[in-house]
């Protein structure tokens, strides 16, 4: 007997709906297919994926290169835990480490798992290099960030939704505005026991914030001033999404780590998730530099499947298709034309204020308030028309294709978005 039960979509929903927590509430499109920058629900319909499962299909669907080293490695090896040197892992160590310019790599699985990780690395790093007294560290965050959900990461998020009844909270984390140095300069300058600052270079969940140009080089010269561990959180927006390599990298769009790049921001601690196995797999991985990462001993943090095998032949693979198909500059390329064609739709719009982002992680504010359900009918009316898309915080919705897009198909795209806005206008 097949415990997977194959039927239509409404008896799937129902399925979920019963048996499982609602801890999400999905749009009702029930896919059971995927391939390159589409997907398909089980009654045969195509849809342009425009989340990429919160970018994380950043390679396209099921990208054969990946797929076949998901395979070949699931044939010979999965999981031989760290208590055992496998034959995957060294190598890949050496190519994400290069991939991104620092000396050390700790492998973990999902990306609220590396937060943690790096939390922990930063704060240990404070203790025994920068020579704090114990219980003391502070790392500070930024209002309306999202860095994942556990109890530890929900303590420092002001989102009610994801914080309410979830205490008693974790200590230790001082929140500041996005975006704003002197918020930053006058923690730094008033507050001796800081450890690190933890920041998104874009504010994806919270409805894809870009800063000012020179917001991340302020930061780094300013964590450096004070002895500070800059850590990035590329989770959503590492791996070709916002048209470089990295958010980090500025407005560098190769494929390469190239630190002479005057834009460039190197983290002390640098967070990658998501894209780092094409969404074929749950990998992440927490960067920085010896002098850092050196505070870690054995015993002292782990993951039974962190740096298994499997993920070390998927990641490799998946990071390898980021440079075959120079993924930074199509998302370079193609998110110019994104916004250019929504900004001149929107000078004759009532229902949509604004667009903004960079490379493909792209957003467009609804002119409304953020607990009616327009963006929400907008989604619906989008996945009709063939386009998936999601709103996050009630009436922002992102658009995050995969990045293996092309040109013709990123002009449909835009005419299925426009033609689903304009049933909306008043
Ligand atoms: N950090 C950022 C910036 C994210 O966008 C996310 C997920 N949206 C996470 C961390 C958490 O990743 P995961 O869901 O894999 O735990």
């Amino acid at each position: 007997m097949s415990v997977l039960e194959k039927t239509n979509s409404s008896a799937l929903i129902a399925l979920e709906d019963q048996y499982g927590a609602h801890n999400y509430h999905p749009l009702p499109v029930v896919l059971s297919r995927g391939e390159g920058v589409y997907v398909w629900d089980v009654e045969g319909k195509r849809y342009y994926d425009f989340l990429s499962a919160y970018s994380a299909v950043n390679q396209g669907h099921c990208h054969p290169k990946i797929v076949n080293a998901l395979v070949t490695q699931a044939q010979t090896l999965t999981l031989t835990s760290r208590a055992f040197y496998n034959d995957k892992l060294g190598s890949y160590e050496k190519f994400i480490t290069k991939m991104f310019g620092f000396e050390k790599i700790l492998p973990m699985n999902t990306g609220a798992e590396a937060v943690e990780t790096a939390l922990k690395i930063c704060r240990k790093w404070a203790y025994e290099k920068k020579g704090l007294d114990e219980h003391q560290a502070q790392i500070i965050v930024c209002d309306n960030n999202f860095h994942g959900r556990t109890t530890t990461i929900i303590s420092f998020s002001n989102d009610e939704n994801a914080r309410r009844n979830f205490g008693p909270y974790t200590e230790g984390f001082i929140r500041i505005p996005y975006d704003d140095i002197n918020a930053l300069e006058n923690v730094l300058v008033n507050n001796k026991n800081i450890a690190g600052f933890l920041v998104e270079p874009i504010q994806g969940e919270a409805g894809v914030y870009v800063p000012n140009d020179s917001y991340l080089k302020q930061v780094k010269a300013l964590c450096e001033k004070h002895d500070v561990l800059f850590i990035a959180d590329e989770v959503q927006t590492g791996i070709a999404r916002t048209g470089s390599l990295l958010a980090v990298c500025g407005n560098c769009s190769c494929e390469n780590h190239c630190e002479q790049q005057e834009t460039y921001s190197k983290p002390d601690i640098l967070i990658l998730g998501k894209a780092v196995s094409g969404g074929v797999y749950p990998v992440s991985a927490v960067l920085a530099d010896d002098e850092i990462m050196h505070v870690i001993k054995p015993g002292q943090h782990g993951s039974t499947f962190g740096g298994n095998p499997l993920a070390a032949a998927v990641a490799t693979a998946a990071l390898e298709v980021v440079y075959d198909e120079n993924l930074a500059q199509n998302a370079k390329r193609l998110g110019k034309i994104f916004r250019e064609k929504l900004n001149q739709y929107i000078q004759t719009s009532s229902i949509v204020k604004l667009v903004r982002g960079k490379g493909l992680l792209n957003a467009i504010v609804i002119n409304d308030t953020e607990d009616s359900s327009t963006a929400w009918d907008i989604c619906m009316k989008m996945a009709e028309n063939g386009l998936l898309a999601k709103p996050t915080h009630g009436n922002i919705i992102r658009f995050a294709p995969p990045l293996v897009m092309n040109e013709e198909q990123l002009n449909e795209c835009v005419e299925i978005i426009i033609k689903s806005v304009k049933e909306f206008e008043r």
